[in-house]
């Protein structure tokens, strides 16, 4: 299951509305990772979006690293951390669902939609507290199905990558 060419197109431009708030400056790197964002149906890591095809080895790390980091920092991105070693990242598109579902051995995400009405509870807290554009971070750990059959697996290196310092 993917997202529609629609679905993508909508949450792009979203991402460029809201960056264009804050001046982001449209470059050629800028334009891959809000594309990717926009594409993923999950949230990505750091590497995850290093190593798509559109930006391995023609952009350095370090670039995207600074524009996640621009794009959390203004809110157009959500960052979820993972076992404080690894980050993830997605589009905080107000009205999204973002709660998700991962598990503990292998790192698999799944959302959490059906029967969790987390989005009316957004526009409850709007209601009662006066603030505008409310959403939420929640995220549930577990278990996979497929993780309690088997023994567990390691969690992969690429998963664990530490993220580099923060630079301004
Ligand atoms: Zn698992």
């Amino acid at each position: 299951m993917s997202r529609s060419p629609e679905a993508i197109q909508s949450r792009l431009e979203w991402g460029w509305q809201a960056s264009r708030k804050h001046l982001f400056r449209k470059t050629n790197a800028f334009e891959r990772v809000l594309t990717l964002l926009a594409e993923a149906e999950f949230p990505l890591t750091w590497t995850q979006i290093c190593e798509a095809t559109t930006i391995k080895k023609q952009f350095d790390p370090a670039t995207i690293f600074r524009i996640l980091e621009k794009l959390e920092r203004t809110n157009i991105v959500q960052r979820m951390v993972f076992r404080e070693r690894s980050s993830y990242y997605y589009l905080a598109i107000p009205g999204e669902r973002h709660t998700y579902l991962i598990c503990l051995s292998c790192g698999k995400i799944l959302h959490l939609d059906q029967g969790f009405p987390l989005t009316e509870v957004d526009r409850e807290v709007e209601e009662k507290t006066g603030f505008a554009d409310v959403l939420h971070q929640l995220q549930f750990y577990g278990t996979c199905q497929h993780c309690q059959a088997a023994p567990p697996i390691p969690v992969s290196q690429d998963t664990l990558e530490a993220l580099p310092e923060a630079t301004d």
